[in-house]
């Protein structure tokens, strides 16, 4: 999915619970961090295909930012929580969302098993646009 719709589903979902504006900030980050590994990009084609979906989208590092995250938190067994949760969501956006070719790898660095779904939709998808309509609505409102 794209990186605005995971910062925006991070936003919004931070808006539900009582939370302090750096803490709501948190929660979107926590939410598109994991996209940092794309910025391979800016060195190559074939660092982004390398690193993209591997290095911010795994288990170890949903435990780290939400670690620090929460450090750095008024609320911290709260916001440890829905970062971590936060996170995974991205991934399962990700999972559905980023078209079939892409794959993570959860387990990632212990393990290199790749996960993927069979029912995903592509980037530029109705689903994707539709995402990205519903979601600033929903943080305006
Ligand atoms: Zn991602």
């Amino acid at each position: 999915m794209h990186l605005q719709t995971h910062f925006l589903s991070g936003w919004c979902i931070g808006n539900l619970f009582r939370l302090n504006g750096r803490e709501r900030l948190f929660c979107a980050l926590a939410a598109a961090l994991p996209d940092f590994d794309g910025m391979g990009i800016i060195f190559s084609q074939e660092a982004y295909w390398k690193f993209h979906h591997l290095l911010g989208h795994n288990l170890l590092f949903s435990i780290v930012t939400a670690g620090v995250f929460c450090c750095f938190s008024r609320h911290k067994v709260k916001m440890l929580c829905l970062c971590f949760a936060l996170s995974q969501l991205h991934m399962v956006m990700d999972l559905f969302g980023s078209g079939e070719l892409w794959t993570i790898s959860y387990l990632w660095p212990f393990s290199h098993q790749e996960f993927s779904v069979s029912c995903g939709w592509a980037l530029y998808s109705w689903q994707n646009i539709l995402a990205g309509i519903v979601l600033p609505g929903w943080c305006s409102s």
